[in-house]
């Protein structure tokens, strides 16, 4: 091996290595759970400042926190069984239980996994 191609394998193995501490980093954050305060909590006792803002437009979305229970009390009714936030095209994973939905544009609000609302559309696989 010349000295050349030593120098190119070192750089692609550099790169390599920086690419792949970036996917470990994701995983590790889409692995923790949301803290409270960074998700939209419809009662209102979340008292993150953003929350009053994140649940004025999260009602407008008839959006629900878990689904499955507000299915059984009628208060959502999903067209198919399973849909979810996790699910859904506007979902961008940030924990575990947790993501960032376009919908809901307020910084740092996350809405829950099992949560649901009346815009819920199929992410393609
Ligand atoms: S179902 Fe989709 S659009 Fe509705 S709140 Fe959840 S992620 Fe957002």
């Amino acid at each position: 091996m010349t000295r050349r191609h030593l120098l190119k394998r070192m750089f692609q193995m550099g790169v390599l290595v920086g690419f792949s501490q970036t996917l470990v980093s994701v995983a590790a954050k889409a692995a923790e759970k949301c803290k409270a305060a960074m998700l939209i909590d419809m009662s209102g006792k979340n008292k993150n400042p953003k929350n009053a803002e994140a649940v004025t437009i999260a009602k407008n979305l008839e959006y629900v926190e878990d689904v499955d229970k507000a299915i059984k009390t009628g208060t959502a009714k999903p067209k198919t069984n399973g849909e979810n936030c996790s699910n859904c095209i506007q979902y961008n994973v940030t924990g575990a239980d947790c993501g960032r939905c376009n919908m809901i544009p307020t910084e740092g609000m996350n809405v829950h996994a099992n949560g649901w609302c009346k815009y819920w559309v199929k992410k393609p696989s």
